[in-house]
């Protein structure tokens, strides 16, 4: 699976910019770099490695130059693939860099597919599997704590975790295959119950990082936040004032806003996507009724809901038929409007709806504004302080649920009292899972889609 020939690609995102990098990788690397590279002043000798020398980039064939170029060459094993690395840093433009990519591939590099670096890097053992896919979420990441979290997974804080566990479950097995190779001493009861009890810690722990994940993925994914409410409630008003921005035009005629507009904010850390919906009302009018549909499919597509209710009138039937009728987890409700008289009580709100998580706020002052963005946040991920590992990626979580029912399984069977033998294929399975998180057990689909994942020239 592994391909042993060289591989080059433009490194730097496509655009002009002050400079852009190519990146070559493989046994060839060094000697297409000396092809179409010489150094400034004529001076020549072998390279250094991790040195950045200053020269030009030549045509091999004519001669003729095509750039002012830094280079440098660093040898494996003590680079970024593990294998020879070049860089090559010239002028940012697009015809410069396809131009110098074109001259590597011409002496015998191909392109690189997407990830292809960082795929090498892999199976090179410079990093595990969920290091690899942290280098992607590094890349992705859009707020500081969505990169903290990356650079902590990147750093190999999830591996470490992973690599303790699967020891741990390799002693059990050691324990359980003893019971197996030497039946006549078939697990006495007391140390049978020393396995249950030790699968069953296993099980705990991997079941406190599965807790994590909602708490993880929020920071990674943003959690989508839909503005619901009936019509001329201030939901275009709230969006412009969380925004801190007129992004969105606020009338006093009912039902103008048709599409669902949307924006992304930062919580504190929180990546959050704000959908600004058309007012949820009974309507005959067939436009506005398309923008009603809108909305319905992103509340339930939404990850939870800040329902807008005007404070200064009493509640509507309509008002009163979305608090009823929004079956999501998550609601807050923002009673608006409080810079005027207000109409309403919070008991009108707890008759249809049995809530604790209400802000008072005014769209138009600004009143209130900072103590939703905090609800917003808390109501997302509560106010605990974050555990010291946080699992954020979907094939994880995938991994180690079906290693903790494959471990449930294991204890139920030996509390049962079967033999040791029937418990061999379930501890294997969870042991299979484990290694999938670090790449250890893997197969040529699951790195195709880790991998197609990323830009070329990473
Ligand atoms: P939407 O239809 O729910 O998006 O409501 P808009 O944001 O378009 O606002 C409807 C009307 O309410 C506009 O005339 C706004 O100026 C007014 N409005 C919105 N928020 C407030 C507020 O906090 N206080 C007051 N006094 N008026 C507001």
């Amino acid at each position: 699976m592994y391909e042993e020939d060289t591989i080059a690609a433009i490194a730097t995102p496509p655009g002009e910019g002050g400079i852009a990098i190519i990146r070559i990788s493989g046994a060839g690397a060094e000697n297409i770099a000396t092809k179409i590279f010489a150094r400034a002043q004529g001076k020549n000798g072998k390279l250094t490695s991790h040195r950045l020398y200053h020269g030009e980039i030549h045509e091999p064939k004519s001669n003729g130059m095509v750039d002012e170029v830094l280079l440098t060459i660093m040898r494996k094993p003590r680079s970024y693939t593990g294998e020879d690395v070049v860089e090559i840093h010239c002028h940012g433009g697009a015809f410069i860099t396809r131009k110098i990519l074109g001259l590597a591939l011409s002496q015998g590099a191909r392109q690189a597919d997407p990830g292809e670096f960082t795929k090498r890097a892999f199976l090179n053992g410079k990093m595990d599997l969920s290091q690899a896919e942290a280098v992607l979420d590094l890349i992705r990441a859009r707020t500081d704590k969505a990169t903290e979290l990356a650079l902590t997974q990147a750093g190999g804080e999830l591996s470490k975790w992973v690599h303790a566990l699967r020891e741990e479950l390799i002693d059990i097995m050691v324990q359980v295959e003893a019971a197996i190779d030497f039946p006549e001493e078939e697990i006495e009861l007391l140390k049978r119950q020393d396995v249950i009890r030790n699968i069953g810690d296993l099980r705990g722990e991997i079941a406190g990082i599965l807790n994590t994940y909602e708490w993880g993925r929020l920071f990674r994914e943003g959690a989508r936040v839909c503005i619901c409410g009936r019509p001329n409630v201030g939901k275009s008003s709230l969006l412009n004032a969380l925004l801190g921005q007129e992004r969105v035009i606020v009338t006093s005629v009912p039902g103008t806003t048709r599409d669902v507009i949307e924006e992304a904010i930062n919580l504190d850390g929180l990546p959050v996507v704000l959908w600004d919906t058309a007012g949820l009302r009974e309507t005959d009018d067939h436009v506005e009724q398309m923008g009603v549909n809108l909305s319905r499919q992103h509340v339930e597509k939404a990850d939870a809901l800040v329902v807008v209710i005007d404070g200064s009138t009493r509640l509507t039937q309509d008002d009163e038929a979305l608090l009823r009728n929004v079956e999501i987890k998550k609601v807050l409700i923002a009673v608006n409007k409080n810079d005027l008289p207000q109409a309403l009580s919070l008991d009108d709100i707890s008759r249809c709806r049995d809530s604790n998580a209400i802000a008072s706020v005014s769209a138009k002052s600004g009143a209130g504004i900072s103590d939703l963005k905090k609800k917003v946040r808390e109501l997302m991920i509560g106010t605990k302080t974050e555990p010291a590992i946080v699992l954020t990626n979907l094939r994880h979580r995938n991994a180690l649920l079906r290693g903790e029912t494959a471990l449930r399984r294991a204890e139920t069977t030996l509390g049962e009292g079967y033999a040791a033998e029937f418990v061999g294929v379930d501890l294997n399975e969870a042991r299979d899972a484990l290694g999938e998180i670090l790449g250890t057990v893997t197969n040529e689909d699951i790195l195709e889609r880790i991998f197609n994942n990323f830009c070329i020239g990473k």
